[in-house]
């Protein structure tokens, strides 16, 4: 069990300094799944900012599951993250699939995000926990508490305090209804084992975006310390994870809704 205080991920952003950790307000980390245009991706920064969200997320390096669907557009999708950092000075979170990335992806990134199929990437671990940015590390969709500790513990021994575990959906017995199961009872036990900040992504965590909201609050109820939410100004149109995508607006709403439970710090 864990031994000592919570420690605190702080993330020097345009706008500010953000912390993550138990004792700091919930931090809320929103933007559509994939990089798709500059006009999207700077439409949907200014979108969430405007709701209350601290960072942006925006993947240009995408992990697909079939290698025939749209893999991001790479690095040319990293400049434009680049532009919507400038235009709105929110905090960039984009994840890191090759470690021949990482000096390029770091160059954008606020926080680098290791993506679930990447967590048992023991030698990306290694690269990732030998830089300084902070790292946001995805639960693998098959990795139980034990492994996903493991998987932190690398970044830790590499060198890089500044972890952030994210819990995603696992996958179960039932994903026919929803694409996973989220367990947001790692909440209590993550917080009993570790002293890491924790956040809950229910967009994947269910794969549809009217499951979304309740889940979100639920992880709040819990004592989830941030929330990574897709949001995606035009879900139909969306060239990876529609389904799961909130629109602005109600993203919006759902700001709103969660500012009424609020987080116990
Ligand atoms: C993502 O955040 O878009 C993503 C691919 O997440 P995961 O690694 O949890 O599937
Ligand atoms: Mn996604």
């Amino acid at each position: 069990y864990r031994h000592g205080e919570a420690s605190e991920v702080i993330v020097p952003t345009p706008n500010g300094a953000v912390a993550f950790g138990e004792h700091h307000p919930l931090v809320v980390v929103a933007g559509p799944c994939s990089v798709e245009n500059e006009a999207m991706i700077v439409e949907t920064a200014r979108r969430v900012k405007a709701a209350g969200a601290q960072f942006l997320r925006g993947g240009a390096f995408k992990p697909r599951t079939s290698p025939y669907a749209f893999q991001g557009h790479g690095e040319s999708a990293l400049g434009l993250l680049a532009a919507a950092r400038e235009a709105t000075g929110l905090g960039i979170i984009t994840e890191l699939m090759d470690a021949a990335d990482l000096e390029i992806v770091g160059e954008v990134a606020d926080v680098i995000q290791i993506g679930a199929r990447n967590m048992h990437n023991f030698s990306l671990l290694k690269k990732v926990g030998a830089q300084d940015k902070p790292i946001v590390l995805k639960r693998g969709m098959s990795a139980t508490i034990e492994e996903w500790l493991m998987a932190a513990e690398y970044l830790l021994a590499a060198g890089n305090p500044n972890v952030i575990l994210c819990e995603r959906g696992i996958r179960t017995f039932d994903n026919k209804y929803a694409r996973n199961t989220l367990d947001l009872s790692v909440i209590p036990v993550l917080r009993s084992l570790t002293h890491l900040p924790i956040m809950i992504d229910p967009s994947h965590g269910t794969g549809r975006s009217e499951y979304v909201p309740s889940m979100a609050m639920a992880a709040i109820a819990a004592g989830t310390d941030s929330l990574m939410i897709e949001v995606h100004p035009n879900p139909k149109k969306a060239l990876s994870d529609g389904p799961q995508s909130l629109t602005p607006e109600r993203f919006d709403r759902l700001m709103q809704e969660l500012s009424v439970i609020g987080k116990a710090t």
